[in-house]
């Protein structure tokens, strides 16, 4: 089938088109390259257009006709969300308000969309179900949480079909080292702690050593790129047979700490990580991790790289080649 990946020149987007084209099927990414990487669009072809763009979408819809969309475009950076509210609003809102209608009047009524488990805000009980109230600390999630409440809106009185999937925090990279994270500026742990421990860029920055957790360090549910976009080749397919709208999480049901993902980092690269600590980061709640049970139920979900050491690894190897390291270990 023919499938528009919007934003598929990102991270997860890119991950899925090349998952898509594994098994056959033939992505079509619509992107404006504003943090994606043209590079990274290997399997189709890219329509550059903007998603909050009519005009745009119009376009792509009808030179490319395709079966589904997969939504990935969006304003992620969660400090960069309190700092420009209207900016989110208006790309990680107002461009599903685009698509929703370039899609109807596409005639198109499949989406797979990226929410996120900062919908939740500081969560209640763990591991998250997916029952957890929805009461989002910050500008990022309550744009995705929007977005979840109009598909559900559209897909009442539309029949739109849709699978909303929150993510937990993606990682890792193809495997074959061919893509992988790519964030500029990087604020994502794994990255920022195999850099450091690369000796790139000095020490990294670890935010908050002193909350109640087993170490002291935040605990976080890390999710492999690839198990990643292969549940949303399994939300895609469920479209086809099941009418109305799913929001699932998706994560490994396993919490991580901050410190662990160190040490990880540390065995994988044979280095050191250094790293100052700094007080806590605003907005991090102390623990996320999901409850899988209905990914499992309804997708079929089984992740094939949980373990954190295969995910670190990965993205070690991509990481290495991107900053032009040398194959063998940096120190002996
Ligand atoms: N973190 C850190 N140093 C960094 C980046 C992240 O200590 O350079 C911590 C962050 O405070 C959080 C955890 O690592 O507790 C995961 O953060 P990340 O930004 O990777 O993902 P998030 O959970 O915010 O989606």
């Amino acid at each position: 089938m023919r499938v528009l990946v919007v934003g598929g020149a990102g991270y997860i987007g890119a991950h899925v088109c090349k998952t898509l084209a594994a098994r056959g099927d033939e992505p079509i990414v619509f992107d404006n390259l504003s943090s994606g990487h043209e590079d990274a669009v290997r399997w189709g072809p890219l329509v550059r257009g903007d998603v909050r763009s009519q005009t745009d979408l119009a376009h792509a819809f009808t030179t490319h006709k395709p079966d589904a969309v997969m939504h990935f475009a969006a304003n992620i950076e969660v400090g960069e969300g309190e700092l420009a509210p209207l900016q989110f609003w208006d790309n990680n809102v107002g461009g599903v308000v685009a698509l929703l209608l370039a899609m109807r009047t596409a005639n198109c009524d499949k989406l797979v969309f990226s929410s996120t488990c900062a919908t939740y805000g500081q969560p209640g009980t763990l591991p998250l179900t997916e029952a957890e109230p929805q009461d989002p600390i910050n500008v990022y999630g309550r744009t995705k949480l929007t977005v979840e409440r109009m598909l559900a809106d559209v897909s009442r009185a539309e029949g739109l079909r849709y699978a909303a999937l929150r993510y937990f925090n993606a990682a890792g990279a193809s495997p074959d080292g061919e893509i992988g994270e790519r964030h500029d500026p990087e604020t994502h742990l794994i990255p920022n702690a195999l850099k450091a421990a690369a000796g790139i860029g000095g020490p990294m920055r670890l935010f908050g050593d002193d909350y109640e957790t087993r170490d002291g360090t935040c605990l976080r549910d890390f999710i492999h790129v690839m198990d990643l976009a292969q549940a949303h080749l399994a939300a895609l397919d469920r479209l086809f047979t099941h009418p109305g709208g799913l929001a699932c999480n998706v994560g490994t049901g396993q919490g991580i700490t901050v410190r662990e993902v160190l040490e990880a980092v540390e065995r994988v690269t044979g280095n050191p990580v250094p790293h100052d600590i700094h007080p806590r980061r605003a907005g991090d709640p102390p623990e996320l991790y999901a409850d899988i049970s209905m990914a499992r139920e309804l997708l079929g979900f089984k992740p094939q790289y949980a373990d954190i050491e295969t995910i670190v690894d990965h993205a070690w190897q991509f990481h290495r080649k991107a900053w032009g390291l040398a194959e063998s270990p940096l120190q002996d």
